[in-house]
């Protein structure tokens, strides 16, 4: 059976053989555009992670087993009476980038469209929702505008923030591959020297959340060495008032703590390759200036023409399987569905579509938002799907005293005890990977088939069906879907809905594909490798914008926390490990959470190299075994994200960052914490 890959946002095609009931063999699929039949370890062990081991197989009262249509009457009563009481916004739903685009399609349009709160957001909004703001903001529209392919067609590829070795593997793979046939060259801009920044030909180890100077930099030199394309900026760009600022070098080097040596072998790198892809991930977006970072970046692409070229373009790059799907239906709490935003003529174009007795009024809360009203007594029913907020959210302490002081918490997951679980209500069985049905988009705007191969265990069932479940016992029409196709054919028709062109989201011409022909559906790309050539941004005036970005100190510095703490993942576990965990082989690379830390600052604290560090911030404390290592600046340590209470007494990165966010994006700062 050919389907996608469960992990990362590369969006691997995988051909899966059942070899028994429970078993798998796992094989890249060498037809798919997205790896051409190469898979990462990740990926070709999915096979020992499909048994039925911590599995959640029957609904859940409390601690008693129930019946589906006790469980679902319970949610919806639950969610109808709260909202009776205490109006639309006092209910949310919490969402994943691992749903498929099928069931955040139902979530929203049941929150948004019918329910009437836009207090719907998703565990993307840890992931890449600074990408997501960045690109409206330049482009009137969350486009990525690269596709991998341009990979093999640059000269200089430059990693922002992303350990592309350990996290997308495959591209990893891919650059290499262009590397040794075309020599491409690499820049790594990232505070740690990681196994990626290792095999650069130039490693910028720069102070933590420093990017904004240092590309707002590269754009004052280049224009500066009369090197902007001035046709661009004339035709395709609109440039606001007093934008042009100079920005010496040196003030770079010093706010980057970078050698000014260093910094302009980097600035010459880029004068000299135009064929430029700035690729980025969570070291840009995890921030608290994680919009103005990419910001940047996209200005210094509009500002020299690198854009809607082979082998040039800014190129986010999504964490989750399906981080772009979720951003495609509006599983955003900052987005209505099908990329629209909140104008009166958009929530009544979506209103009308839906054909619904009402629409949010405007934005809901974000995520961290989210939890906090549930802190504070104002969301009293919340339903979690698919993923792990007890572990994940920043201040993971906070998010648990929001959970147990929210009266009625439903979640949905195919993994019986997870630290979030223990909070709920209600547990709804889940399908898992291997099981479910349906379509994720990776980062390149590729649709693919997640594909059943396995029969559903015990009374599992797809989480689109349970939200259209509770629709109908709400009173909702326009929740009776057949199938994931009939899901699919509706989302795809609401893309095309009055869109005039207006929007390059637009895949309405699968609005009528039959059963038959979404179970074959080959990956397609919406938006074509290119979506900004031969065709205007999605903006009134049909320019991109030049956003003024600024760098701005972080000035949080605090007596007795001398270091700053960075988190991230380690190459052969994903997120909370319900799923990686379950794999042998996957936990033989990283036994254990390591603090990595210089071996001058470990002497001088007093650690020994495999000894152990309680590790402290503002917002909790956690113990980890300790790896010396110069690969880490003096000033700072890293943790790995992947540890919970159900897998580790210590180790708890999810403790340790606070609550500040990004204020155009809410997108938490995960990566430069006081410790
Ligand atoms: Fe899966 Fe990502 Fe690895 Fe591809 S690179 S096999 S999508 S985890």
């Amino acid at each position: 059976m050919r389907t996608t890959c469960a992990y990362c946002g590369v969006g691997c095609g995988v051909v899966a053989t059942r070899a028994g009931e429970r078993t798998a063999m796992i094989a890249g699929d060498p037809g798919h555009p997205a790896n051409f039949g190469k898979l990462c370890s990740k990926g070709t062990h999915l096979g020992e992670t499909i048994g039925l081991e911590g599995r959640l197989l029957h609904p859940m009262i409390g601690s008693r087993r129930a019946a589906w249509d006790e469980a679902l009457d319970v949610v919806a009563s639950r969610f109808a009476a709260t909202i009776a009481e205490h109006g639309p916004d006092s209910v949310a739903f919490y969402a994943s980038g691992q749903m498929l685009t099928e069931d955040y399609y139902v979530a929203n349009k049941l929150m948004k469209g019918f329910i009437g709160t836009a207090n719907i957001d998703t565990n993307s909004r840890l992931c890449m929702a600074s990408a997501v703001a960045a690109h409206v903001r330049a482009f009137g529209e969350d486009i990525v505008p690269c596709s991998y392919d341009d990979l093999d067609a640059a000269d200089l590829i430059v990693l922002v923030g992303s350990n592309t070795a350990w996290c997308h593997p495959v591209i990893w793979q891919r650059i290499e591959a262009a590397r040794a046939a075309r020599g491409t060259k690499l820049v790594v801009i990232d505070p740690r020297r990681t196994e990626t920044a290792e095999r650069a030909d130039l490693h910028l180890a720069i102070a933590p959340d420093s990017d904004v100077a240092l590309f707002a930099g590269l754009l004052a030199h280049m224009r500066a060495t009369w090197r902007l394309d001035g046709r661009a900026l004339a035709e395709r760009v609109a440039v606001p008032d007093g934008f042009w600022k100079s920005l010496p070098t040196d003030s770079v080097a010093r706010i980057c703590d970078v050698t000014p040596a260093d910094l302009h072998a980097f600035y010459d790198l880029f004068a000299e390759h135009p064929r430029t892809i700035t690729l980025f991930s969570q070291g840009v977006n995890q921030s608290t200036s994680g919009t103005d970072k990419a910001n940047a970046i996209i200005n210094l692409h509009l500002a020299t023409g690198r854009i809607g070229k082979p082998g040039a373009g800014p190129f986010s790059i999504t964490g989750q399987p399906n981080a772009m799907g979720g951003r495609e239906v509006g599983g955003l709490a900052s987005t209505l569905a099908a990329h629209m935003g909140f104008s009166d003529a958009e929530r009544d174009r979506a209103q009308r579509f839906w054909r619904s007795p009402t629409i949010c009024s405007g934005p809901g809360l974000k995520a961290v938002d989210m939890f906090d009203a549930m802190a504070k007594g104002k969301i009293k029913a919340v339903w979690i799907m698919a993923t792990n907020p007890a572990v994940s959210m920043p201040d993971a302490r906070m998010a648990r005293v929001a959970l147990a002081n929210c009266p009625f918490v439903v979640v949905s997951d195919c993994i019986a005890e997870t630290d979030t679980a223990r909070y709920a209500q209600v547990k709804l069985p889940a399908l898992g990977w291997g099981e479910k049905d349906g379509t994720v988009t990776n980062s390149e705007r590729r649709v693919s088939r997640q594909r059943a191969f396995l029969d559903a265990p015990g009374e599992a069932r797809a989480d689109w069906s349970a939200v259209a479940e509770v629709a109908r016992r709400m009173g909702f029409a326009g929740f009776d879907f057949a199938n994931a196709a009939s899901v699919f054919r509706e989302f795809a028709a609401q893309t095309g809905f009055e869109n005039h062109g207006t929007r390059v989201l637009d895949i309405s011409d699968h609005a009528t594909i039959t059963d038959a022909a979404y179970a074959e559906m080959a990956p397609f790309q919406w938006g074509g490798a290119s979506p900004f050539v031969g065709r205007a941004f999605s903006t009134p005036d049909g320019k991109a914008r030049l956003v003024p970005v600024v760098h701005v100190p972080r000035d949080d510095a605090m007596r007795g926390y001398p270091l700053r703490l960075n988190t991230g993942r380690y190459r052969d576990q994903w997120h909370t490990m319900t799923r990686t965990g379950l794999s042998p082989k996957l936990s033989q690379h990283r036994r254990e959470p390591l603090v990595e830390v210089h071996p001058d600052t470990a002497r001088r604290l007093g650690l020994a190299d495999g000894g152990l560090a309680r590790v402290e911030t503002p917002h909790g404390a956690s113990t980890f075994r300790v790896a010396a290592t110069a690969d880490q600046r003096r000033q700072e340590l890293f943790v790995p994200i992947h540890w919970s209470d159900q897998t580790s007494a210590g180790g708890r990165a999810g403790l340790l960052p606070g609550q500040d966010r990004d204020p155009h994006s809410g997108q938490p700062g995960f990566k430069n914490t006081p410790a």
